[in-house]
């Protein structure tokens, strides 16, 4: 059975250069689902946002049976994961992530721009895919094969090779900027820091940052203490000059 296959422009970048951005024939000799025959030529389903089969919505449950066009189009950012779509009716209730051990510096800028992110070097690609469902968070990876795997829904295959243009990337393509809410989650564990007294704190502190400093965060988890100071400003100053505007 033949299907003619266009695939969106930017999902070039998981075709074969063959198949960029032209109509392409596909002989189909097996029963197989929507996702499987998308999957075959390299693109996640995670990164796929509508799919047409001869001028109809369909899903990657769609088990073509006629001859026909398959139109697959890319997620158009921002992509807002708290809102049901066609291909994906149960949204998030809050943009949570994790970081795959390939974008673990991403994970960390995330953090400290407030967001939740969870990382380890440590976890299989079956693990990843577990916790994805079981804590409803969004994968952020440079492993595409990963996210071919059935039980991630949302996730993003990060592109850029720097940690500072992948959270430019991640930023837009989520739509995060107004959820930006600088240096309130600890760094070491991801929760949520609280202010804290200098008193309280003051045994913890080295001579000069007891002398210059006088606001004080600390985690309530794992009890390290965070001020704002050269290391706040640097990140601050690299975060504006790529474009990603911070208020508090
Ligand atoms: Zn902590």
């Amino acid at each position: 059975m033949k299907l003619f296959i266009q695939f969106d422009k930017p999902l070039d970048y998981f075709l074969t250069e063959a198949k960029n951005g032209r109509q392409f024939e596909y002989t189909l000799n097996r029963k197989a689902t929507v996702k499987d025959i998308i999957e075959c030529f390299g693109v996640p389903h995670t990164e796929v946002g509508h799919i047409v089969f001869n001028r109809k919505e369909i899903d990657f449950s769609f088990i073509p049976s006629s001859p026909g066009l398959l139109n697959v189009k890319c997620i158009e950012p921002p992509f807002n994961v708290l809102s049901p779509t066609f291909l994906r009716p149960f949204p998030l209730k809050r943009a949570k992530f994790l970081a795959d051990v390939n974008v673990i510096k991403l994970g960390r800028l995330l953090i400290i721009m407030g967001f939740d992110v969870s990382y380890s070097s440590s976890l299989s690609d079956h693990e990843i895919a577990d916790i994805s469902e079981t804590e409803a968070r969004i994968i952020l990876t440079r492993d595409t094969e990963l996210l071919k795997r059935k039980k991630i829904i949302f996730a993003k295959r990060i592109k850029a090779n720097y940690p500072y243009e992948q959270l430019v990337e991640t930023i837009h393509f989520f739509g995060l900027e107004k959820q930006i809410s600088f240096f309130s989650r600890c760094t070491k564990c991801n929760s949520k820091l609280v202010g804290v007294s200098k008193e309280k704190v003051i045994h913890l502190l080295e001579p000069k940052t007891k002398k210059f400093f006088d606001i004080f965060f600390q985690c309530p988890q794992c009890n390290n203490v965070f001020w704002k100071g050269s290391h706040f400003d640097n990140i601050k100053k690299k975060i504006s000059s790529i474009g990603i505007s911070i208020k508090n």
